[in-house]
């Protein structure tokens, strides 16, 4: 259920903004998915229209854009992707010491209305 939670805040989010701007109905949200948040796609598009129901967003479209996740090295700085493969240490100079800059959050990305 981590998918529908998520899917709930993104609703929430969008049917907020479009109270605000006095939007009637809103007709598709972009939502982006980091690879680390463990968020399937599937699973987002599955629960779209029971979140969706009721709210100004029913029946629109929701499309997933996945981010891969992207760390930065603390020891030289090289930006990378850390995964199994690489032992999720850095290619260049093989410290484990890095800090993640994208790939962690599920974030509402846009709003499309239809005039
Ligand atoms: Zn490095």
């Amino acid at each position: 259920m981590h998918e529908l939670s998520y899917m709930i805040k993104m609703v929430n989010l969008a049917e907020d903004t479009a109270i605000e701007n006095d939007i009637e109905h809103i007709d598709k949200i972009v939502v982006e998915v980091g690879a680390m948040t463990g968020v399937l796609p599937y699973y987002l598009h599955k629960y779209y229209p029971e979140a969706t129901k009721g709210t100004r967003l029913e029946g629109s479209e929701l499309e997933v854009i996945e981010i891969p996740v992207k760390a930065i090295c603390n020891n030289c700085q090289t930006e990378y992707e850390p995964t199994k493969e690489n032992d999720y240490r850095c290619p260049h100079c093989t410290s484990t010491s890095s800090h993640i800059v994208a790939g962690r959050d599920v974030t509402l990305k846009n709003i499309l209305v239809n005039e």
